[in-house]
């Protein structure tokens, strides 16, 4: 939409979405709230591409998130500020956004089709000839920029037409995967503990005992796994990694205590409280559907009495809330990520225009290249970034 409202001068311009309607997925998008950029400094925005940021340095230099920010405003959507620097519409509506961008085709004679499927691209002498839909038709035209998104949540669309259109063209797809994705994991009291979300706590992600992951944040267990915040920053930070085997992670409960200060906090406890039984002393120290599962990994016998509980027990104790362990078996797949990981090789696009190396005419903006990025609006940056760029380049042609 984006590039389609600003490639506009002297050319006509057709909006190919196979939706009833425009920006399915952007409706989805920061929890129907639409976080379009992000407020950091543009060394930040390369920071939070995880896959090829250096494809990006135009991109971002020639559109930057404050460009956004003033397109937007312009376009008149107020938008606001919020922690991390994660820009939204004032109105925390995303269809604002998607009002305000099919506004600007329309002003700038965009013909908008919608329901139409693209089936694929004819090429003829290193150049774009025509568009085949779906049902036979065909269009001609001298450029076709292709910003199909990537393969997730694929009710909104993004089914991952664009790779095939790109391997049609002869260009290399790295392979996708979910990225920004839940996780699933083994143990059987997962799923009991669905629905709590913990704060503040510390993940780390183990290969043997090499440290792949470990940041601290916020978290949520499901009744397949785990999520939130810091779990979809992990999928994005393990990529691959995720698909090869089970990996082991750990939780530390409690991470703003030493082991010493927890074990002194623990040890506190039990002294107070010496007569009663340990299942009944510890609940002060977790939330409640977590404490049946702490008290049964403990091995530690519910009935003992807190005066009972040897040295060895409480330091294994201690040990438990510092890793409490969760194995990775995989991601929840497509349907549930947030975006997809690999995509159109960045090697034959040229990172100025986003034309491809290949065939003339022929562009790649958004989500179908291999770039990937953290949340906090980074993703929906690289797209409008990119479909700047791909506009800017039409216009001069
Ligand atoms: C639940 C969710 C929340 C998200 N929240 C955020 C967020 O808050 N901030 C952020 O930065 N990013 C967020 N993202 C990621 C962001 O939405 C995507 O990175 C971004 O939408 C990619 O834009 P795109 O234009 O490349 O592709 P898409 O938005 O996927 O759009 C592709 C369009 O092409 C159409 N299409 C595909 N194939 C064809 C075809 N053959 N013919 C015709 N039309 C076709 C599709 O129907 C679709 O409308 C979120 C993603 C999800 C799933």
């Amino acid at each position: 939409m984006l590039c389609a409202c600003l490639s506009g001068k002297g050319r006509k311009v057709i909006l190919i979405e196979k939706n009833e309607k425009l920006g399915k997925k952007l409706f989805l998008t920061g929890k129907g709230r639409c976080n379009l950029t992000n407020s950091c400094d543009i060394q930040e925005l390369f920071q939070a591409v995880i896959h090829n940021p250096r494809f990006c340095y135009s991109a971002f230099y020639t559109f930057s998130n404050q460009d956004a920010v003033d397109f937007f405003e312009n376009a008149g959507v107020p938008l606001k500020t919020e922690r991390g620097g994660r820009v939204f519409p004032v109105s925390d509506h995303s269809s604002e956004i998607i009002r305000a961008l099919e506004k600007k085709c329309r002003a700038n004679h965009v013909e908008i089709r919608l329901q139409e499927k693209v089936d694929s691209i004819r090429y003829a002498d290193g150049k774009v000839s025509k568009v085949k839909l779906h049902g036979g038709r065909e269009l001609e035209a001298d450029v076709i920029v292709v910003a199909t998104g990537g393969l997730s949540y694929p009710q909104t669309g993004s089914t991952g037409d664009g790779y095939a259109f790109a391997v049609d063209a002869g260009h290399t797809v790295a392979r996708c995967m979910p990225s920004l994705v839940p996780l699933r994991t083994k143990e059987d009291y997962i799923p009991r503990l669905a629905g709590l979300s913990l704060r503040n706590v510390e993940l780390s992600v183990m290969q043997g005992k090499k440290t792949l992951f470990c940041e601290f944040g916020e978290m949520m267990f499901t009744h397949t796994g785990i999520t939130g915040p810091l779990v979809l920053t992990a999928s994005a930070v393990l990529g691959e990694r995720l698909s090869e085997k089970e990996l082991l992670a750990y939780i530390n409960l409690k991470p703003a205590l030493s082991e010493e200060q927890l074990d002194d906090r623990i040890l506190r406890e039990l002294e107070a409280n010496s007569n009663k039984q340990f299942k009944n002393v510890i609940p002060v120290l977790f939330p409640s559907t977590l404490t049946p599962v702490i008290l049964e990994l403990s091995g530690i016998m519910p009935d003992k009495a807190a005066r009972e509980v040897s040295h060895p027990e409480r330091k294994g104790f201690v040990d438990l809330i510092r890793h409490f362990p969760v194995t990775i078996t995989g991601t929840a797949g497509f349907r549930e990520a947030i975006i997809t990981k690999g995509g159109v090789s960045v090697k034959e696009i040229d990172p100025g225009t986003m034309e491809s190396k290949k065939i003339k005419g022929l562009y790649f903006i958004g989500e179908v290249l291999d770039v990937d990025a953290l949340t906090g609006g980074f993703n929906l940056q690289f797209a409008w970034s990119t479909a700047y760029l791909a506009a800017q380049a039409i216009s001069k042609l």
